[in-house]
């Protein structure tokens, strides 16, 4: 099974990856995650990717489709993935679909997570991560039992530096005028199914099973 998890920051794409990854063990390919890991190596790709995200702009397609189609052929992935976060233009959905041509696979699904704006400010502002093991909290809808620290693994609770307020609202017109045309195009190719991304993790997460059958 090859999925795409398509929808805008903060709608909760990476926490359903996370769980379907563990329940079908399909790895979960988060450019997001790949590029700020580059970041924490210090590597030059990273470098040279964190003044792109800190301004809550694309990074160039290149290097993000350079990053997948390295990562699409390991050995992990041959029974499936699940995308999150990749494409996120119609340019690097072309170029998925090449890629994974050549290797004679298809995509299978895309699931868009539907979600308003004034949703998405108030999620992301409250946001919080662990530094150590990545569990995610929200200062309003799950806080952690002692403030600013994991109740998994006592990490220290950060905010990412693209989830202030500026960023997020630059994040959501990149998503609204780049990503989203990714909706026809994937409807065009007869993939797309959506669901209700405002309701609770458990409730998202049976409502994406059912639309995997
Ligand atoms: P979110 O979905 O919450 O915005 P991500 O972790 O997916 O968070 O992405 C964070 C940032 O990483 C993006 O704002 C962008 O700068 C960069 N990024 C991630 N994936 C891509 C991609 N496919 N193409 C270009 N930039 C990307
Ligand atoms: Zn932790």
């Amino acid at each position: 099974m090859i999925l795409l998890l398509l929808g805008p920051p903060g709608s909760g794409k990476g926490t359903q990856a996370k769980k379907l990854s563990a329940e079908h063990g399909w790895p979960q390919l988060s450019t997001g995650d790949m590029l700020r890991s580059a970041i924490a190596r210090g590597t030059s790709l990273g470098e040279r990717a964190k003044t792109y995200m800190d301004q809550g702009a694309l990074v160039p397609d290149e290097v993000v489709i350079g990053l997948i189609e390295e990562r699409i052929k390991e050995k992990d992935c041959t029974q499936g993935f699940i995308l999150d976060g990749f494409p996120r233009n119609v340019a690097q959905a072309e170029e998925l679909d090449r890629m994974l041509g050549r290797q004679g696979r298809r995509l299978d699904q895309v699931v868009l997570f539907e979600i308003s704006d004034p949703e998405l400010i108030e999620r992301l502002s409250g946001r919080r991560t662990c530094e150590k093991c990545s569990s995610m909290y929200h200062l309003l809808h799950s806080m952690p039992r002692q403030d600013q620290v994991c109740d998994q693994c006592h990490g220290r609770l950060l905010q990412r530096s693209d989830d202030q307020p500026d960023v997020i609202r630059r994040r959501l017109g990149v998503y609204h005028q780049q990503t989203e045309p990714l909706v026809g195009f994937y409807r065009g190719q007869k993939k797309l199914v959506s669901l209700d991304a405002r309701v609770s993790p458990s409730a998202v997460a049976e409502a994406l099973n059912q639309s995997l059958n």
